[in-house]
């Protein structure tokens, strides 16, 4: 690693010194911002309320998104101020899905975060971290600039035998498959049906609930749980 690349990665890693927070950077290969960006910065910040099943409400998952959402933001803010020090162009890229029957945002925070060696994709198809399981908000600043990358996970880590999330997920939206990289997402899960649960709420609470029953299920991360 180039000397300049070491003193940017260095700086960054200070920014989440001392942090739960989990980063890694991953080199961009393809994609709609490959010509400009080389790498993405990837940021796992756990959810504020870490929720098992035993203790699952969704008004309570969502303040523990809402929470963590908060937290990031100050230091993407750092992130952007350091940037614009440097001189070094960024983009951060939006995390909405598009509402288009596809659903899929302009960026892959989650192939991205397996890149960059956050986690791997759980049969529930969101990342799972070895500390957190599934419970952290993924978010990316796209850096035009070289670090130094980890070891990405190409493989899933879930226990073959473990279907917790399939089992409990209210529209049978999980395939029950073991990811590897190449897979697409439609080999996972059935994201229609996920998408129908999660949108039933609108009318009640002026927004998707964030049916979360196959996060709260997963064993990596969870106090609750005696063996994974
Ligand atoms: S978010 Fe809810 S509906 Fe979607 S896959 Fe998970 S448990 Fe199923
Ligand atoms: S509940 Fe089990 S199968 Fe589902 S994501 Fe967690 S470890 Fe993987």
């Amino acid at each position: 690693m180039s000397e300049k690349r070491n003193v940017l990665q260095k700086k960054i890693e200070l920014i989440f010194k001392d942090t739960e927070m989990i980063i890694g950077f991953a080199k961009i290969k393809e994609g709609q911002f490959f010509e400009q960006y080389q790498s993405a910065l990837i940021i796992a910040t756990p959810y504020t309320q870490q929720l098992s099943l035993s203790n699952y409400r969704e008004s309570v998952f969502h303040e523990g998104i809402i929470g963590a959402r908060q937290i990031v933001e100050g230091k993407v803010e750092e992130i952007e101020s350091l940037l614009k020090t440097e001189g070094i162009k960024y983009y951060i890229p939006q995390m909405a899905q598009k509402d288009d029957g596809k659903f899929r945002a302009e960026f892959s925070f989650k192939d991205a975060a397996a890149e960059a060696g956050i986690g791997w994709f759980g049969k529930n198809d969101v990342i799972v971290t070895e500390k957190y399981g599934p419970r952290v908000r993924l978010s990316a600043i796209l850096i035009d600039h070289e670090f130094d990358y980890p070891q990405p996970f190409e493989t899933s880590r879930c226990p073959d035998n473990c279907d917790k999330c399939i089992k409990v997920c209210p529209g049978h939206a999980l395939l029950n498959v073991s990811w590897k990289k190449g897979m697409t997402r439609d080999d996972i899960i059935d994201i229609t049906r996920c998408i129908k649960i999660r949108s039933a709420s609108y009318a009640k609470l002026g927004r998707w609930g964030d049916c979360a029953l196959c996060f709260a299920a997963c064993p990596y991360g969870n106090p609750d749980a005696i063996e994974k």
